[in-house]
């Protein structure tokens, strides 16, 4: 943690010097000792330390300065900084400076110049200050800050990406902290949330993954100009893919446009995976993951990608940034996204009320309020009972009669031992309703269309999954719900797939285009769960080599 500061302002460079000095002498092992000219440069190196997260614990200014007198400068500062002890210095008994001082900026002292000795004029009442400072203050987080706003679905885009990329940093609801809003005001363009506060003092204004990925030191580029095998996302399937891939020799990059974990990342605990008795939570079940592929040697690149293409022998990768990666096989592993729900008012209270899937980040944000989960499945289930650890209610919508029909048991005995979970089942959302937050969830209930409305601060959905598809639909065949056809699947009942040249039968895995591989939840016929998600993945790698034989 960087020691708090004292600023000391000046127009007289000799009196600044002399303050300096003396400052210097008493604290220097406890704080840092800035200096400034005039009002505005002080102003400025203000804003410059709020921005790095810097804590200013005593302003000592003059008052008699040309351009900005020293309660002018203190008036601006105390909105950046209004914890901070306010000495102003004058030259004489300048008690109407003093009157307005107190009354317009909280004055806490005003001293005359010149204070000789310091041991007995200057320290003793400074050291007050300090002390009283330092027992009120909470001294401000030097990490990562991200400043944002409740009503802002990009701050929450930005903490999601953060923590699941497992990048610590601290919450700052601009709504609440007035200084923060002071300084992102300065700036001129307010309406950019969130701002994301750096360290090295550097900030971005609503940033994309890709910006904040370069920013915090993932990769991004890719560093071979070849590989023998390329990933397209790092959910189970994928991640399975590249530790397999690497350990047994092969180039291996893994790209992904989030964070390592995939759907699985987002569940707060799974407990059907082989090994883990007492279940793992996705967030820790990825970044194990994640570190094995790295131990391995695999390239791990955060970026979308965009497109697929055949060049024989070559497979190209388009990424979003309009870079390409070249190799020759590619194993597919995009996964699903969940199914959006079109229910009027729902598009503005994305992200601020309204989310999809399980949001664990914004978990605190609604403790002891009252949410809803909507959907039937194991997601819902799981989502339901992590949500009631925080909430004061959780109501589980489910448009189906029983929950036992697409929920595991174990699960459904869960949800009927949780005290605060309610569930209403046959019923669908019909409406959602609120101004700038969450506040109502209109049901329909399926048999007889009546409705009524729920009092909610957020409702979580869980209703069912889309393959995520688009940079192979031209490429690829896929089946009439869009997920990709692979192996005998690709035949149909007529031989070998359409457009197929080669005189062996498409591998196990294997798409319609030689050396393209589909694994996990986006294959067609998958099991959709973790288990056989990593089955599958390390099961490319087998029949990539098979393939690598063959170019
Ligand atoms: C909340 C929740 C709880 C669950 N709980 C369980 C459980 O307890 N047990 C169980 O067995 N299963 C569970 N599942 C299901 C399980 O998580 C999935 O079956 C599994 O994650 C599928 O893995 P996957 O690698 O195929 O795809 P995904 O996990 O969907 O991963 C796909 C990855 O590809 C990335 N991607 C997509 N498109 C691109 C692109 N264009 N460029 C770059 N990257 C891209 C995505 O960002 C994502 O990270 C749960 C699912 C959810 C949502």
């Amino acid at each position: 943690m960087a020691k708090p500061v004292i600023l000391a302002v000046d127009d007289d460079t000799e009196v600044l010097g002399a303050v300096e000095r003396d400052l210097r002498q008493h604290y220097r092992s406890d704080y840092r000792i800035l200096k400034a000219a005039s009002g505005g440069e002080a102003l400025e190196a203000a804003r410059q330390l709020k921005q790095r997260g810097a804590a200013v614990a005593l302003f000592l200014v003059d008052e008699r300065m040309p351009g900005m007198t020293g309660t002018q400068f203190l008036s601006e500062a105390i909105k950046l900084y209004p914890e901070s002890r306010r000495v102003l210095l004058t030259a004489y008994a300048d008690t109407q400076a003093a009157i307005s001082g107190i009354n317009d900026v909280g004055l806490d002292h005003y001293l005359l110049k010149p204070w000789d000795p310091p041991a007995e004029r200057l320290y003793p009442v400074l050291d007050d200050l300090l002390s009283d400072w330092t027992a009120h203050v909470r001294l401000p987080y030097d990490g990562i800050r991200v400043a944002g706003a409740r009503s802002s679905p990009r701050s929450y885009a930005v903490k999601e990406f953060l923590s699941s990329n497992h990048v610590p940093y601290q919450w700052i609801d601009v709504d609440a902290d007035p200084s923060t809003r002071e300084l992102i005001r300065s700036f001129g363009d307010s309406t950019r949330l969130p701002v994301v506060f750096f360290a090295d003092g550097s900030r971005l204004a609503a940033p994309t993954n890709r910006e904040l990925a370069e920013k915090i030191g993932l990769q991004t580029k890719a560093r071979l100009p070849f590989y023998d095998l390329a990933i397209i996302g790092a959910g189970p399937a994928g991640l399975a893919a590249a530790v397999y891939g690497a350990s047994e020799g092969l180039r291996t990059v893994l790209v992904e446009q989030s964070a390592p974990g995939g759907q699985a990342g987002t569940s707060s605990r799974i407990e059907n995976y082989l090994g883990f008795p007492s279940g793992v939570s996705g967030a820790d079940l990825a970044r194990r993951a994640a570190t094995q592929v790295r131990r391995f040697g695999a390239e791990v690149l955060t970026q979308e990608v965009v497109r697929v293409k055949r060049e024989d022998p070559y497979r190209l990768l388009q990424l979003a940034d309009g870079t390409e990666v070249s190799c020759y096989a590619v194993v597919l592993a995009t996964g699903v996204s969940l199914r959006t729900l079109e229910v009027p008012g729902i598009e503005p209270l994305l992200g601020i009320g309204v989310y999809y899937g399980a949001a664990m980040t914004e978990a605190a944000t609604y403790r002891g309020q009252d949410v809803c989960v909507v959907g039937a499945g194991n997601s819902a289930a799981q989502g339901a009972l992590f949500f009631s650890r925080y909430a004061r209610r959780v109501t589980l919508l489910a448009r189906s009669e029983s929950l036992g029909k697409s929920m595991s048991q174990y699960l459904v005995d869960r949800i009927a031992a949780a005290s605060n979970i309610e569930v209403m089942t046959g019923v669908e959302v019909a409406e959602v309703r609120g101004a700038g937050r969450l506040e109502k969830v209109v049901i329909r209930e399926a048999a007889g269309g009546r409705e009524r409305e729920l009092d909610a601060a957020a409702m979580f959905i869980f209703i069912g999954a889309r393959p995520r598809t688009e940079m192979v639909s031209e490429l690829l065949d896929l089946d009439e719900k869009g997920f990709v056809l692979t192996g005998l699947d690709l035949a149909r009942g007529e031989g070998r797939p359409r457009g197929w040249t080669l005189d062996r039968d498409p591998f196990l895995f294997e798409t319609c285009v030689p050396g393209i591989f589909a694994a996990g939840d986006v294959r067609a016929g998958s099991s959709k769960r973790v288990a056989s998600a990593v089955g599958e993945g390390s099961g490319t790698v087998g029949v990539v080599h098979r393939y690598l034989e063959t170019v």
